[in-house]
């Protein structure tokens, strides 16, 4: 009888589709999370974990009580409520009793909860129509018997389709003795001491199989320092690389042009705004290349510190860009840049995409000359047809709206011009220092004086009514609104409002007598910056929209913003969304509309009482971690999957520090020593290929 064999013995590099439990359809869906050899399962981690050692009986649960239960789904089903919403019901029992748990909005989980499921649910109980769990997390144990999980931790997978979280937890578990003993210890012993955390092995046991949470917690903390440790490696390391190869121009500063500009100003510039120039000015005028990021909330006054760099890149006779990312801002910035650069002499440039190809041609030939000039644009500024002969300045706004390879291509339209990014998006310094680590920081924590505070509420949907009349009174006063939606189109998936149907719905109802436009992301680019323009001209008198509005648009008319749903928004989300009221000397509104859990209903509250982008950046990422803070994933950001660098503050300054330490000794790992730190370095970061020549 012929049979494929197995390999006896099964290696950290054996592929996953030798594993008992294992053949080709689940290799399959292992791959698809990564997960190619044995040794690959040791490193996906629970992200979560459920302890059932303290849960409580049906019977004692109390309203007001928060705790964990476990129980058998006896019945279910999708009850609507008057105002729309769907709402997911189940009964649970347990030996001790019976309850009702409720999940508002969640109508598809009927099609995954099945009579007879074991659930382990946390939440909280409260009072309605006798007692009513009210579920934070939960997790389907299926037809599992919930006793054989009490008194241990329950480790809980990230899962994919085809392949349960419950699978995994058995395939992980099942080959977990057989692995651990062969994994070493990779990092250095020092840099481990400094941190304070257990060696690889042992972590890995603790978060696969602990004994109490406290112990998934330390083996966590490993996986999360390595993390943080390699990403600040591979920063600290490109940073000083850049360091010695970046000769720039040595500017000086003639105190000419930006003086001038300095008396122009209606206005006196910031703390910050004086900081962040003086940086620049000290970067611009060495002989090193800069390369700064200056990060600064909505408002901040971002654009004149970019002015004053590309003032002292011309008066010493380079060539200065601004590039942004819509023709609009292009234009917007134009416009404000020439009521300010004119009496200077300065004519600043208009570059987009959408000029005459003669237009296109001029401007081309003049850069071709080497004139000190001014030029802000689009993406259109990197193409190839455009050619800087003496680019000395370049700054590129909204940079996270940008690829990794405009960026680069922009700073390379010149011999070394300097570079400033410039970013909306408020985080930490010490986060900004892991995440942009190969970039010098300037910061502007200052809001200019004299704005008036932008009045934010939140509504309860029996408001809708008097919320839209509000908004019609403020159009009938000759004030814009935007109304925004987290999707663009309803799904069967949610019950979420959205855009377009929200479209039909207001400009055929309520606002039938207004001008409305409909603006979300696929909604091609031309008839988009059309419809801004449009708004900006006062043709629209309100705005639907999705979070396409976010960046940059400045209409000091509009004072009126409604958000549907805000509770799918993060707040640093909804603070750059609220950011497009409030620009002119009216009173400015923002008001969140719906029927918010309590939960939801406090983070909202935050940032209704506060303005201040750093601060709500802050709460934020305590509350809902890293990923949502950059909505879209921020291409050269490095992500992670373990760590969280605000939440791990403590543990991040510890590996920076180690980072720096260990560099200073043997700056390119070198050392023998450093061989297995190597190693792992170069199967999980490309980057490490180029920066320590890695394999
Ligand atoms: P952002 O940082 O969001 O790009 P902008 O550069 O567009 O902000 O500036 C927002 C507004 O604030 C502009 O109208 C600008 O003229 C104004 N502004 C900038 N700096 C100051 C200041 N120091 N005092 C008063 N107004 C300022
Ligand atoms: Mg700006």
């Amino acid at each position: 009888m012929t049979q494929t064999q197995r390999p006896q013995r099964l290696y950290l590099d054996t592929p996953v589709t030798y594993l008992k439990g294992v053949g080709t359809v689940r290799a399959e869906a292992l791959r698809r999370l990564g997960i190619i050899t044995a040794g690959d399962l040791l490193f996906h981690v629970p992200h979560r974990y459920e302890d059932a050692s303290t849960v409580t009986p049906i019977k004692s649960l109390e309203p007001g009580m928060h705790g964990t239960m476990i129980g058998t789904v006896i019945s279910k089903g999708v009850i609507p409520t008057r105002k729309g919403l769907r709402i997911f019901q189940a009964v649970l029992r347990d030996d001790t009793g019976m309850i009702e748990v409720s999940w508002p909005g969640q109508p598809f989980l009927d099609r995954t909860i099945n009579k007879g499921d074991v659930l382990l649910v946390t939440g909280s109980v409260r009072f309605f129509h006798g007692r009513q769990f009210q579920p934070r997390e939960f997790v389907n144990l299926g037809d599992e018997e919930g006793a054989t999980t009490q008194g241990r931790v329950l480790s809980v997978y990230p899962a994919t389709e085809g392949l349960s979280f419950k699978l995994i937890r058995s395939i992980i578990d099942t080959h977990l003795d057989a692995l651990l003993p062969q994994v070493s210890e990779y990092l250095p012993s020092d840099v481990l001491g400094t941190a304070g955390v257990p060696g690889i092995a042992d972590a890995l046991r603790m978060v696969h199989r602990p004994t109490s949470i406290a112990e998934a917690m330390a083996g966590r903390s490993r996986l999360a320092f390595e993390e943080l440790f390699f990403v600040q490696l591979l920063q600290l390391r490109a940073k000083e690389l850049a360091r010695e190869r970046r000769a720039g121009i040595t500017f000086v500063n003639r105190r000419e042009l930006t003086s001038q500009l300095r008396e122009r100003l209606s206005f006196q510039l910031t703390g910050a705004q004086t900081r962040a120039i003086r940086e620049i000015f000290a970067d611009m005028c060495s002989d090193r290349r800069m390369h700064r990021l200056l990060q600064g909330d909505v408002g901040s006054g971002k654009t004149i510190v970019a002015l004053f760099a590309a003032l002292l890149a011309i008066e010493n006779g380079y060539q200065a860009a601004i590039m942004v990312p819509t023709e609009l801002l292009a234009e917007q910035h134009a416009r404000t840049m020439t009521e300010l650069l004119a009496p200077l002499g300065v004519e600043p440039i208009l570059l987009t995409g959408s000029l005459p190809v003669r237009e296109r041609k001029a401007i081309a030939a003049r850069l071709a000359t080497g004139d000190p000039v001014l030029v802000v644009g689009t993406h259109a500024l990197v193409q190839d047809a455009t050619s800087f002969a003496k680019l000395g300045f370049a700054a590129i706004d909204e940079q996270h709206r940008f690829g990794v390879e405009q960026r680069k291509a922009l700073g390379a339209k010149g011999e070394a011009p300097d570079i400033l990014l410039m970013s909306a998006t408020p985080i930490p310094r010490s986060l900004a220092l892991t995440l942009y680590g190969d970039l010098d920081l300037s910061i502007l924590d200052e809001r200019p004086p004299g704005r008036r505070p932008i009045m934010t509420a939140l509504r309860h949907e029996s408001g809708r009514a008097r919320v839209l009349q509000f908004i019609d009174r403020q159009i009938e006063q000759g004030r814009q609104g935007y109304v925004v939606y987290p999707i663009i189109e309803e799904s069967e998936k949610s019950d979420l409002k959205a855009a377009t149907t929200m479209y039909e719905t207001l400009a055929t109802g309520p606002f039938a007598a207004r001008r409305l436009a409909l603006l979300h992301g696929r909604v091609p680019n031309d008839e988009r910056d059309d419809t801004m323009r449009r708004f900006r001209d006062r043709q629209i008198d309100l705005l639907i929209a999705t979070t396409v509005i976010e960046v940059g648009i400045d209409v000091p008319n509009a004072t009126v913003m409604l958000i549907e749903h805000p509770e799918r928004f993060g707040l640093s989300q909804l603070h750059q969304l609220r950011g497009r009221v409030g620009r002119g000397a009216e009173e400015s509104f923002c008001i969140l509309l719906g029927d918010v859990s309590p939960d939801v209903s406090e983070r909202l509250q935050i940032f209704a009482h506060s303005e201040d982008g750093f601060e709500i950046a802050r709460e934020d990422l305590r509350l809902r971690g890293m990923g949502d803070l950059f909505g879209e994933r921020q291409s050269g950001v490095p992500t992670f999957r373990i760590a969280d660098p605000l939440r791990d503050e403590e543990l991040n300054d510890r590996a920076r520090a180690a980072a720096a330490q260990l560099l200073a000794r043997d700056p390119g790992l070198e050392r023998p020593e450093h061989a297995g730190l190597r190693r792992v370095l170069g199967e999980r970061y490309a980057r490490s290929l180029e920066l320590f020549r890695v394999g």
